[in-house]
């Protein structure tokens, strides 16, 4: 054993189906991203996090440690070039692989096209989109060989998406648009891939509440206790990756039962 699987939870444990696989999720400081590191965590996996905020992903993976996994804080911009190679490599050296990447960190900002602020346009093309592309191609090398071992036979590349990714709606034109741009990536990748088994997947959420939505008290006209939790979609994200190997669910849209589009 190297010093890199010794840092990992050990293969094996029967209550831990991910047990002895590397996830990676981005986004992880809050909202979705949060709960989906704890959710892959205690199905087993060591979980690496990225987002900025470094107290945030401490306190995480303090949490995580309870729970006896392992956890890696990785503070990055993932907007800023090579941040994306960055977090996969230094992933990959701590614990020697890497099974499942969870692109989630996003950025939403809403507005008549008129009335937009370019920066904007900049930071959801440069989150939503660039940074998925960026790490997806860095990760990739890495999800195709674990693949080929025998930990679980599979990998796991899951984009979190949107509702917005397949329903354009006005005042969000550029969040609909990288959102539909990762959903085209995705599809295309998949059909490359899937032969070698690493299962490419869409989770697409609608109204959630986190950070994101902070202040947001209805939308489509629905009252926000009625919108989804993290939880919600972190259970979505986990179904998907903890099907058998010859199972490949490549996309779920999960919104509010009150929500109609
Ligand atoms: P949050 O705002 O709670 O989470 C966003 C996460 O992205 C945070 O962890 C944030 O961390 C991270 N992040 C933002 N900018 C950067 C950056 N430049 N580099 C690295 N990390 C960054 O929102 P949600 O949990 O709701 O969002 C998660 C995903 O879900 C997004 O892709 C969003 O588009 C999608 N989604 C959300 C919906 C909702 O209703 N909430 C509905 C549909 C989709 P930090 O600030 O520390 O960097």
């Amino acid at each position: 054993m190297n010093a890199n699987e010794s840092d990992r939870t050990p293969v094996g444990n029967a209550d831990q189906p991910l047990a002895g696989s590397v996830a990676l999720v981005t986004g992880a400081s809050s909202g979705i991203g949060e709960a989906a590191a704890l959710s892959l965590a205690r199905l087993g996996c060591s979980v690496a996090m990225v987002a900025r905020r470094t107290d945030r992903l401490t306190e995480l993976s303090d949490a995580i440690g309870t729970h006896g996994a392992a956890a890696l804080p990785l503070t990055a911009d993932l907007s800023a070039p090579g941040q994306a190679r960055r977090a996969v490599e230094e992933t990959v050296r701590r614990f020697g692989r890497l099974d499942v990447v969870v692109n989630n960190a996003g950025y939403g900002a809403r507005a008549a096209v008129e009335d937009s602020d370019l920066a904007d346009w900049e930071r959801m093309v440069d989150l939503n989109l660039k940074a998925v592309l960026h790490l997806s191609h860095a990760a990739l090398p890495h999800l195709l060989r674990a693949a080929e071992d025998d930990v679980r036979g599979v990998a796991d590349l899951v984009t979190v998406s949107s509702v917005a990714g397949r329903l354009a709606r006005k005042n969000n034109s550029v969040y609909s648009a990288t959102k539909h741009a990762v959903c085209s990536f995705s599809d295309a990748l998949r059909q490359e891939v899937t032969g070698r088994g690493v299962r490419v997947g869409l989770v697409e959420p609608g109204m959630t509440t986190t950070e994101m939505t902070l202040g947001g008290e209805s939308a489509f006209g629905m009252a926000q206790e009625s919108w989804l939790r993290a939880e919600d979609v972190a259970r979505s994200i986990s179904f998907m990756i903890t099907q058998p190997p010859h199972v490949a669910i490549n996309e779920i849209m999960v919104r509010p039962t009150a929500q109609e589009h």
